[in-house]
């Protein structure tokens, strides 16, 4: 005999360049679907942020693995919208979008050790709970069988005025002209390089949130979780 089970929604995959809106987006449908949200660019931030406390150079690979691998992260939600990410029992949330960081991260997070240690960490924090985890690479590599996964685009240009002007956590004060000029280089560093480059998962639905409000995208993806459980015979 036939019967049909649908298969719930336990994970979101959320690719996209720098300042697509994937934490934003991120963190509305998680309050929506109750799920836990994790930015896994504020770890490799963390880590970029670590070696420079500790002197470790850009270049000492085996400094920055042994970093990322032994560094204990949390993740906090301490209210509405309001996600945390402690390392090594230390707050480092608003420590990690200075214009240092932003120079470094592409280089540190282009290391293949570091990679594979945070990954680890994403992937057990995705084994305790539901979750939407916003990246380059979720739905590629860290959560491949993940039932959605969502890539988000806009133009360097509306990203960079988007930065600029509600200047999201930027402690630096950019302007316009010099985020776009660092998203720009960001984004060529994380699309080329070897290990994990930023690109949609060949099943990744892609949404232009160049044209939307982050509500009307949110709306959008809600829209598909119906259509992406899935029908099994058993
Ligand atoms: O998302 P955000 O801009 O904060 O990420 C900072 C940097 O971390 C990115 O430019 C990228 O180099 C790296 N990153 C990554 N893989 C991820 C998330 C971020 O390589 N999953």
């Amino acid at each position: 005999m036939k019967s049909s089970t649908k298969h719930a929604l336990n994970q979101i995959a959320l690719d996209g360049p720098s300042a697509s809106g994937k934490t934003t987006i991120g963190k509305m449908l998680a309050e929506r679907l109750g799920f836990g949200f994790l930015d896994t660019g504020l770890m490799y931030r963390a880590v970029t942020l670590v070696a420079s406390k500790r002197s470790i150079a850009i270049h000492d690979v085996d400094g920055l693995t042994a970093i990322a691998e032994g560094a204990r992260f949390e993740v906090r939600h301490q209210g509405e919208r309001d996600w945390r990410l402690v390392v090594d029992g230390a707050d480092l949330t608003e420590c990690l979008h200075t214009d240092s960081i932003d120079q470094n991260v592409s280089h540190v997070s282009a290391l293949p050790g570091v990679r594979r240690a945070l990954v680890r960490h994403q992937r057990a924090m995705a084994e305790r709970q539901p979750i939407v985890m916003a990246g380059r690479d979720i739905g590629t590599v860290v959560l491949t069988n993940a039932p959605l996964k969502i890539f988000l685009v806009a133009s360097a240009e509306t990203r960079a005025r988007r930065r600029a002007e509600d200047d999201d956590g930027n402690v630096d004060h950019l302007s316009y002209e010099e985020t776009l000029k660092s998203l720009r280089r960001r984004d060529e560093i994380d699309s080329t390089r070897e290990d994990s480059p930023l690109k949609p998962a060949d099943d990744a639905k892609i949404i232009d949130n160049g044209k939307s409000t982050s509500a009307e995208v949110v709306e959008e993806i809600l829209s598909m979780i119906g259509e992406t459980t899935t029908e099994h015979a058993a």
